[in-house]
């Protein structure tokens, strides 16, 4: 089964988009060349140009901010909130850029502001972007051990906004208000002080070059290109400000439009990967409730097939053991016919059993057959499964994989089959009103954690364990029976269905209470180090 990939975040660049990606760096650094000779020539000063392309780029940046903050909730990660909080930052601080423009809105700009306010703010939007990079990568590393994290994602997310919204708003003070202590940059409205501003662009050139480094040697998937993409231009960018005199030039009139058509490319082409993602989603999600839906109508066929055949031998226990009792408890008990009607009873029991078996060979058709595979994989496969009832449940999955697990030699389907039926039992245990739910208060985080572990030499070891109410210890070895269910349209066959296919297969299935709440399903199967030592 091929690995499936849902966002922007986790899915690779196919080579059209690479080809695309690399198609845009050259058009920029084409811009770039057309525009260095003639950037001096001085052309029609219009103020009003910085509003209307602010408003653009505002538009543009706070689409792709909110982008990456819904991955960031879908991927509960650290390093996409971090990376949407830089461009949420960028984005608001266009606000106070165009404000502060001399001539935009008042011949000094609005908010208190000085010939270098403008300047100061633009460098600090141009800053934050690497710096979220930065970060982005940094994070990215530990964010792949825990993608599905305890913190809520709309939590984080909010104080993303709020701590751009304050990052936007310290550095626009210290542009404005802090305006003297900042050094100078332009020596009236239009004209820089060309040596200090290659000064400061100096630093922000460094910091592009270590965002794009560290981000091209983790570049995994197609945001991460896209990324790369947008780096590339604001590094060309940079080039050209450092080639700069003054505002309302070719050069300067240039600059603006190359950052809008890179930044509207990016986020267009953000926007249309987002999209295809989705459509594929959507489709894998139907063919994914189909094949969960077949499997629940095996089920019912099953437990049809169940109350039908094994109703009659398990009504002559009942009848014979009623017989039994009354052959014992009269005044001159009747040993013999008792006897018989025992006899009876246990080749009534030996036909339920015979009726169970041929259930599990029903079960088992269409099995692949016994073949090699990494248990890891089947775990995180049949998670999987499980996304949408876990994201209903607000249920937490924790995985805890064990990093050089040696390959099963199992049935793979019928592995899986035990595993969903472990992970739909702890799903189904919150809702649960008896065990522990009855007597004690059940933590608020609801958690189902899936562990994997090499337990020795010859088996591996999957365990189960939820927070839910647990079992009593009676419950512990009884639920393993035949039948035995608390719930009410149960059918009591799932975990001894479990544990003849994991006996089968030379492991053991057995539970146990864990530590503080819920119970703990313990599953080995031999690896097939230990087969193939067996065999040879
Ligand atoms: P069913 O799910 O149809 O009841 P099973 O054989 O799968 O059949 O489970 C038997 C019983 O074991 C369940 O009815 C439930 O009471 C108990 N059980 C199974 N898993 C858990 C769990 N994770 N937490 C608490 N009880 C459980």
């Amino acid at each position: 089964m091929t690995q499936e990939h849902l966002g922007l975040f986790d899915t690779p660049p196919e080579r059209d988009e690479i080809r695309f990606g690399i198609i845009i760096v050259g058009l920029l650094f084409t811009a770039f060349f057309l525009i260095l000779p003639v950037r001096d020539a001085r052309w029609l000063a219009v103020p009003a140009f910085i509003p209307v392309i602010d408003s653009i780029m505002l538009v543009g940046e706070l689409i792709t901010a909110t982008l990456l903050y819904a991955q960031a909730g879908v991927f509960r990660s650290r390093a996409l909130s971090f990376l949407a909080t830089g461009f949420a930052t960028a984005a608001l601080l266009l606000i106070p850029h165009a404000l502060t423009f001399p001539g935009a809105f008042a011949p000094d700009g609005l908010l208190g502001s000085g010939v270098n306010s403008t300047a100061w703010i633009t460098i600090s939007r141009r800053a934050a972007l690497p710096v979220a990079v930065i970060l982005y990568v940094l994070l990215k590393r530990t964010d792949l051990g825990m993608q599905l994290g305890m913190v809520r994602p709309s939590a984080r997310i909010g104080v993303g906004v709020v701590a751009a919204i304050f990052a936007a708003a310290g550095l626009t003070s210290l542009a404005t208000l802090g305006h003297d202590l900042l050094p100078q940059l332009f020596l009236n409205r239009t004209d820089q002080i060309s040596s200090d501003m290659v000064v400061v662009q100096s630093v922000l050139l460094g910091l592009f070059l270590i965002a794009v480094a560290m981000l091209f040697r983790a570049r995994r998937s197609v945001l991460d290109m896209w990324l790369l993409v947008a780096l590339v231009g604001w590094l060309i960018e940079t080039f050209l400000i450092m080639t700069l005199h003054s505002r309302f030039t070719a050069g300067w009139y240039g600059l603006y439009v190359m950052t809008v058509a890179s930044h509207l490319v990016v986020m267009l082409a953000l926007i249309a990967e987002s999209n295809r993602l989705y459509a594929r989603l959507a489709l894998s999600t139907a063919a994914r409730k189909r094949e969960r839906e077949a499997r629940l109508m095996s089920m019912d066929a099953v437990t049809a097939a169940i109350s039908h055949e094994a109703g009659q031998p398990l009504t002559a226990v009942s009848l014979e053991s009623t017989a039994a009792l009354n052959y014992l408890t009269q005044p001159r008990p009747d040993v013999t016919k008792a006897i018989a009607s025992l006899r009876a009873i246990s080749e009534a029991t030996q036909r339920t059993f015979e009726v169970i078996k041929s259930v599990r060979v029903m079960f088992a058709k269409g099995a692949g057959g016994v073949t090699e595979f990494d248990l890891n994989d089947l775990v995180r496969e049949t998670a999987h499964l499980f996304d949408r009832e876990l994201a209903a449940a607000k249920i937490s999955l924790a995985l805890a994989l064990y990093k050089e697990l040696p390959p099963v030699r199992a049935d793979r389907v019928q592995i899986q089959r035990v595993l969903v039926n472990l992970l739909a039992n702890a799903v189904e245990a919150f809702g649960m009103t008896s065990g522990q739910a009855a007597r004690k208060a059940l933590p608020d985080s609801r958690i189902i954690g899936v562990r994997t572990k090499q337990l020795d030499s010859t088996d591996v070891l999957v365990e189960v364990g939820d927070n839910g109410p647990g079992l009593a210890a009676e419950e512990l070895e009884r639920i393993f029976d035949p039948f035995v269910t608390t719930k009410a349209s149960g059918t009591g066959l799932g975990l001894s269905l479990c544990s003849s296919i994991v006996e089968d297969h030379g492991g053991r299935l057995w539970a146990s209470s864990g530590e503080k709440y819920g119970a703990v399903f313990h599953l080995t199967l031999p690896h097939s180090s230990r087969l193939q030592g067996k065999r040879s």
